[in-house]
């Protein structure tokens, strides 16, 4: 792990309910909630309930268990949304040239408008 988990990030905060989110699904390993500052109509942040810091960590770190109930969520997730048909965009910041923010790994969706070629 390049960085230390950080219990008190604000995604560990939403986790033990310390702060609110609108949240649009939960199960075991995984929560999903829509992102406070939506870049599009439809912007949902997707978490694994474990600590990692990064796309890095979770892919090398989590357990096979643990990654399939993440994919199998975000799929269920974005079906649930209704963004499937039209089309969405699923990404992950990591590390400092991404420019990502919150040190708890996340998979953003975007969807509800044409999402062009590039979106942040
Ligand atoms: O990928 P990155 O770390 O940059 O994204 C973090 C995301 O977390 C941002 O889109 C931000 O709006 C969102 N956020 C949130 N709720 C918070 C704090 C941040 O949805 N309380």
């Amino acid at each position: 792990m390049a960085q230390p988990y950080d219990d008190n990030n604000i995604f560990a905060k939403i986790l033990r309910g310390e702060i609110p989110c609108n949240k649009v699904y939960e199960d075991d390993h995984v929560l999903a909630f829509h992102d406070i500052n939506p870049q599009t109509p439809t912007h949902v942040l997707v978490i694994p309930k474990g600590r990692y810091v990064s796309s890095d960590d979770f892919f090398n770190e989590a357990d096979e268990a643990e990654i399939a109930a993440f994919f199998r969520a975000v799929g269920k997730i974005s079906r649930d949304l209704g963004v499937v048909d039209r089309g969405y965009r699923i990404l992950a910041n990591a590390g400092a040239d991404a420019h990502q923010e919150v040190p708890h790994f996340h998979l953003h969706i975007f969807a509800g408008t044409d999402l062009g070629r590039m979106i942040k």
